[in-house]
């Protein structure tokens, strides 16, 4: 091709030599703990499915007679004729779970957080975000067009000093439970700050739901602040919940404005019904078996004490993510292919996932691991990082 336009070449050899290319690896058959990928069985220890429910039998069936009832297009837009009474009814629910007047379902999580952010701030306007906040939190924040800061990693002293800087409206933006780190969000801190400021707070909360907190009310369940403290709380309903999507939770007039504003919920179609139906059925299980809560704890205790046993470097994370930093790209790579050759997926996570120099494997764990399997875990890991 003549079109220099087209050439890509050279960027993707640059990837490839700094070990920061990605493949896709080819999964046959739904989430499971164990996988059967490219003609091998693997011990899934890299999937957000939290409390095992993207195959539990009730989502699939409330899924299967979604579709029944529903068909499977919504159509259009909820704002044109995509708005069905599955979708009205998980909106209900969600607000109802996370004790707020309302909730708003977006088709992503990415959509959910872009949308939020540029409709709550603009011109003129500040925004704050945690360094390590999702790349949707940041995106949403460029976007905006908002003076846009980052503060040091839940540094909330950094925020403050910050802040007092800011001549104007602001938005505090933060992970809950941030993603590649498994930590949470200095919380109270931010609640403080964001009242003594007059700013509003938006927390992501797409890895606490389900997780922590005694009903899985996520980390202001963990914190046990109220909607008035945390007034915009989102979360995402592929992790945890074990369906496709995300919603936004907060005031009946936030939620209100969000529909008038949101650009990313005005322009787009709205996610299947039956998505929804099988998302009402996972918010059931989610709610009332705790004993995934517990099972969940239960196994990143043991890989904790293991892990300290074999002398390896946790972080300081009590959720289900539990990252082992090995710092360079090649050897994060290379220790993901010797897991696999031994059985075990445990993704490594490059920049720009996550800042440079910090690369690491990111091990998750369901509710569906056994004592055993982390234990088998661990003993992998002993070999390929030692
Ligand atoms: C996964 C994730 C998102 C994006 O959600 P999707 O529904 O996958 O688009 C947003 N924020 C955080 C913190 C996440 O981990």
């Amino acid at each position: 091709m003549s079109n220099r336009f087209y050439d890509f070449s050279a960027s993707l050899q640059q990837l490839e030599q700094q070990n920061l290319y990605r493949r896709r690896r080819i999964v046959d058959g739904p989430q499971a703990v164990e996988l059967q990928v490219e003609g091998r069985r693997l011990l899934n220890f890299c999937s957000n499915d939290y409390l095992g429910l993207a195959n539990h039998p009730d989502v699939v069936a409330a899924f299967r007679s979604g579709a029944d009832r529903y068909g499977c297009g919504s159509g259009a837009a909820h704002l044109i004729c995509g708005h069905s009474s599955a979708h009205h009814a998980l909106e209900q629910e969600l607000a109802a779970f996370t004790g707020r007047e309302r909730a708003l379902l977006f088709s992503t999580g990415y959509m959910a957080n872009l949308g939020a952010i540029s409709a709550l701030v603009g011109r003129g306007d500040y925004v704050f975000e945690d360094r390590l906040n999702h790349a949707s939190l940041l995106d949403g924040g460029l976007l905006s067009g908002a003076r846009f800061q980052r503060y040091r990693h839940a540094d909330s002293e950094d925020l403050q000093a910050k802040l007092a800087r800011a001549q104007g409206r602001a938005l505090i933006v933060s992970d809950g439970v941030f993603s590649m780190d498994g930590d949470v969000a200095p919380l109270p801190e931010l609640v403080r700050l964001a009242d003594a400021c007059q700013a509003g707070l938006l927390i992501d909360d797409a890895h606490g739901f389900g997780v922590l907190g005694r009903n899985g009310g996520g980390v202001v369940e963990h914190f046990g602040l109220s909607a008035e403290q945390v007034p915009i709380l989102m979360g995402t309903l592929g992790k945890a919940f074990g369906t496709f999507g995300a919603f936004v939770a907060g005031s009946a007039e936030l939620i209100e404005y969000l529909i008038q504003k949101a650009r990313t919920y005005v322009f787009t179609t709205a996610m299947p019904a039956a998505v929804a139906e099988a998302t009402r059925a996972g918010l059931r299980l989610l709610q009332a078996e705790s004993w995934r809560r517990e099972q969940l704890q239960a196994l990143i205790g043991h890989f904790r004490r293991g892990a300290e046993q074999q002398g390896l470097q946790l972080m300081d994370s009590a959720t289900a993510i539990q990252p082992l930093v090995v710092g360079d790209s090649g050897r994060a790579l290379a220790a993901s292919r010797q897991l696999a050759d031994l059985g075990f997926w445990v993704g490594a996570i490059r920049p720009p996932t996550v800042p440079a120099g910090s690369a690491r494997l990111r091990i998750t764990f369901t509710a569906h691991h056994s004592l055993q399997q982390v234990d088998a875990l661990l003993a992998a890991l002993g070999k390929v990082l030692r």
